[in-house]
């Protein structure tokens, strides 16, 4: 297999765009498509200072290189969760995440959950019982509550996730079996500003997975090769499973599905759904924007904890 652009030996094959490169061509090419939809997604203009979501892991590293590459203003966020029982995951992601910001010269903002709400996050989700088998409920609701705090304390313009296009497809794979409206209408690239909450941003949404773990190794970015412990047997890797089974037979099937989406949501597929979302308020101890009355999730969630403890 030949490089498209200079001949040379490939590195590279996606299938899905019928495009195989060099290192070298692959290396330019990911950041330019990735310029590409910053723009086509309307995501952030040139003088915007973002945050950007790190966990130690090959996507939100590789979107932290591939920004400052561009010459973005973007500074990195790690939220220790404590999650260091069967493997170090947190200590060692952490390690990596301060490794990659000091050889770059960048700036990383580092929040231990342990240290601010007195427990890791196993122990939260175990306290509050949302954890069931895994900690994942509560975990979600801690980070989205942490990275948008952070991100408006701190003057971000946005908020950048390393979500890549597997993970989207899985997540629109779930929630079309269960024609979940409200979360269907809710899945966007861009995710605007709105009442308290930061814009939310997924700038690596139209590239493979296999792509990112392509462009970390050939730009040597060391990163956690370990998956979190508690996402092993998860749904949404058992999705991605089904859509590569899918994707092997029929190059570019996990593309179709989500662009595909985008458009007919676009066109107004869920206009009906959108006109009905619920308005938000503050929450009146941390201020966050709230649905229900009262405190919202996270401050119930830690109070809970707190009883709990006593
Ligand atoms: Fe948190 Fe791990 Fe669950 Fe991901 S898999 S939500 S990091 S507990
Ligand atoms: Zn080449
Ligand atoms: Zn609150």
């Amino acid at each position: 297999m030949k490089c498209k652009t200079c001949g040379q030996k490939a590195a590279v094959n996606m299938k899905q765009h019928s495009l195989a490169l060099c290192k070298e061509h692959f290396l330019e090419w990911m950041p330019a498509q990735t310029a590409r939809f910053i723009k086509k997604y309307w995501m952030f203009g040139p003088d915007e200072k973002i945050l950007v979501a790190v966990s130690g892991g090959k996507d939100s590293l590789s979107l932290w290189d591939i920004l400052w590459r561009l010459g973005y203003q973007a500074d990195g966020l790690y939220i220790g969760l404590g999650i260091d029982e069967e493997i170090r995951y947190s200590d060692e992601s952490h390690r990596l995440t301060e490794k990659f910001a000091q050889e770059r010269g960048l700036k990383l903002h580092v929040v231990d959950i342990q240290k601010t709400y007195g427990h890791t996050i196993p122990v939260l989700a175990e306290k509050t019982h949302r954890g069931q088998e895994r900690p994942c409920s509560v975990c979600g609701l801690v980070k989205r509550h942490e990275m948008n705090r952070l991100a408006r304390d701190m003057g971000y313009d946005v908020l950048a996730t390393g979500h890549n296009l597997d993970d989207e497809v899985a997540v629109l794979f779930g929630n079309t079996l269960s024609w979940a409206g409200e979360f269907l209408v809710r899945q966007s690239p861009v995710l605007a500003e709105s009442d308290g909450l930061a814009r939310k941003v997924k700038p690596l949404c139209r590239f493979y997975e296999k792509d990112m773990t392509a462009y970390a190794l050939l730009r040597g970015i060391e990163y956690i090769y370990e998956e979190c412990p508690f996402s092993v047997g998860s749904t949404s890797i058992y999705y991605k499973e089904l859509l590569n089974k899918l994707e092997n037979d029929n190059p570019g099937a996990k593309t179709h599905f989500y662009t595909r989406f985008l458009e007919a949501k676009k066109n107004g597929l869920f206009a009906e759904k959108e006109m009905e979302r619920p308005a938000l308020h503050p929450c009146p101890r941390c201020g966050q924007p709230t649905s229900g009355e009262g405190l919202c999730s996270f401050c119930r969630t830690i109070d809970k904890v707190s009883g709990a403890s006593e």
